[in-house]
């Protein structure tokens, strides 16, 4: 089993990087361009505080869709495991992560599970708050519980371009109205959430430390306490195991063996119960949204430092 230090993970990023060749930048995302393809960085977070880090791991990006556990588990706080799963199923699904599928042929009628876009839109329908500042700003305070980072915000440009280039987005929305899933009185504010929380900018200290908050079943990484409730956290990291890595979820259950929630800016964040947290910015990401360089680096700390919840 190999030892875990900054050196060890220099190593890993050095195998990894030359993967990002296999996987291309998003095009809309203002600050991410093709000049970044081969960026990879990771930074580790482990229960005793200990932190290591190699690569670009300094480098900012966008939450994008790794804000969907955030959703999950404020709205899940706010209202319980009941009310958040009559907006939204918990079935992994083989469809891309912003497929407009008909709902209305499905039995249950309902987005497949919150790690896809209709399924984060739903919940984010949730939030509670009198209006959408105060419901982001509820979001925010709970990022910076997580990450014990309070200088977290939004990137103003990043969301510019969310709202632009959010049409997909709009009519998932508006299709889940017209299904009675959505009221006509929360769908602006969820539309508008969702556009802010892909846009809150971290790096990869800050995956790791909400990866580690899972790890640690909800507790804050400073001093212990319950941040929210464990079987909460029970649930999102079920969730991510199942569908956080969009239709390639089974493989990554298979082939890395613990809850990872990916994004489109080529994040990662990993959670490895009672051991660590692992966050990944390798830009690079491949048809299904996942970040090529990012997911082999996951297989290698799986493999070389025993983590597969699976073995033994
Ligand atoms: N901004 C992206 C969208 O809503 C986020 C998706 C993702 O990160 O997977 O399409």
């Amino acid at each position: 089993m190999a030892e875990l230090s900054n050196q060890y993970l220099e190593e890993v990023v050095k195998a990894c990087r030359p993967y990002s060749s296999g996987g291309s930048v998003v095009d809309y995302i203002p600050g991410l361009d093709q000049s970044h393809s081969t960026d990879l960085g990771v930074t580790i977070v482990t229960m005793d505080g200990e932190v290591y880090g190699a690569g670009e791991k300094t480098n900012a990006f966008p939450l994008q869709s790794v804000s969907k556990i955030i959703t999950l588990m404020l709205a899940l706080e706010d209202f319980g495991k009941e009310t958040v799963f009559q907006k939204v199923d918990m079935e992994p699904t083989d469809d891309a992560f912003n497929a407009i599928r008909n709902l209305e042929e499905d039995e249950k009628q309902l987005p497949h599970n919150p790690m896809i876009n209709s399924g984060a839109i739903a919940v984010a329908s949730l939030i509670k708050g009198n209006d959408v500042e105060e419901k982001f700003g509820r979001l925010l305070d709970f990022v910076y519980k997580i990450t014990c980072n309070d200088q977290i915000e939004m990137d103003e440009e990043v969301y510019q371009a969310e709202q632009k280039n959010g049409a997909r987005n709009r009519a998932l929305a508006y299709f889940m109205e017209s299904l009675g899933i959505i009221s006509t009185d929360e769908l602006e504010d969820a539309l508008d959430l969702y556009f802010r929380l892909n846009s809150i900018k971290t790096n990869s200290l800050d995956l790791a430390k909400i990866g580690c908050f899972l790890a640690n079943h909800g507790k804050s990484i400073e001093d212990d306490s319950y941040v929210i409730d464990p079987s909460h956290v029970r649930t999102v990291k079920a969730i991510m195991l199942t569908s956080g890595m969009y239709n390639e979820s089974g493989t990554y259950a298979v082939e890395v063996g613990f809850p990872a929630k990916s994004g489109v800016a080529g994040t990662i964040v990993g959670t490895v119960p009672g051991k660590m947290g692992i966050g990944i910015y390798g830009p690079a990401i491949n048809k299904k949204g996942n970040s090529v360089a990012g997911g082999r680096v996951l297989r290698t700390l799986s493999r070389e430092l025993c983590l597969n919840l699976f073995h033994g």
